[in-house]
């Protein structure tokens, strides 16, 4: 893809963000683009980074961390691992990533909190959150998220930043918006109940539902195909 496609799907995702957030009565500074890179080469991501994107996010441990040594120029890209996380991976997340999105048991979190260079402050978390009721999907079961959280905001290492959740698939607007006004309700649960963490980030939104996840109050929208174009399947 030549470079100047990367700018103007940046440009108009911005622009469609930007929509999305005065549609739903939010100032223009209220929610973050991240740019989900998965299977992407390291020259869209430096394309986009030229273009003034910072957060960038990644799926697979190994694609990430190469790419990470191509780009180690850019030294203020901010790295998200949103993929499915195993324990014998934590030790590279906790050492390349500045958050992680996709924590979805207390052992990944102790692991990562134990695993977590001092040197690089603590890390950046997101409690991925089953909000569909899918057996197969990944993620929290919403009951046992109260205990999670109590588990991570005692870990010295890591701070509970927010929620993150991948809806399943939806075509109407308001069964889009119902797992992500349900994931925004847990938020403002667990934020009463622990006024100590941060829990400032919903990360939820992606290219097919921006518009209903800015109206439920998302603030880190992961859009991949909107800037990047569409995946070819992995090999
Ligand atoms: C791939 C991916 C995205 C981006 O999805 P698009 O539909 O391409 O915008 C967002 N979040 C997660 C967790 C992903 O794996």
């Amino acid at each position: 893809m030549p470079d100047v496609q990367v700018r103007e799907s940046l440009q108009r995702a911005r622009q469609r963000l930007a929509d999305a957030l005065e549609s739903a009565g939010r100032p223009a500074d209220d929610a973050c683009l991240l740019a989900v890179s998965k299977t992407k080469p390291a020259a869209l991501i430096r394309e986009a980074h030229a273009c003034r994107q910072r957060d960038f996010g990644e799926n697979y441990l190994q694609e990430a961390l190469d790419k990470q040594v191509e780009l180690a120029d850019l030294t203020d890209i901010v790295w998200h691992f949103i993929g499915p996380l195993q324990s014998n991976k934590t030790r590279a997340v906790a050492e390349h990533f500045a958050w992680v999105h996709s924590v979805d048991r207390a052992k990944i979190a102790r692991r990562l909190s134990e695993q977590r260079p001092a040197s690089l402050g603590p890390l950046n978390i997101c409690l991925q959150v089953n909000v569909s009721g899918e057996a197969s999907k990944s993620g929290a079961d919403p009951d046992d998220l109260d205990a999670l959280a109590a588990e991570v905001i005692a870990l010295p290492n890591l701070r509970l930043r927010g929620l993150m959740a991948i809806p399943a698939p939806a075509t109407s607007m308001a069964e889009q918006r119902r797992p992500l006004a349900r994931l925004r309700q847990l938020r403002d649960d667990l934020r009463q109940r622990y006024p100590q963490a941060p829990l400032d980030t919903l990360s939820m939104g992606m290219s097919d539902d921006l518009e209903a996840a800015i109206l439920e109050g998302a603030t880190l929208v992961r859009l991949g195909t909107a800037i990047f174009g569409a995946r070819t399947p992995r090999a």
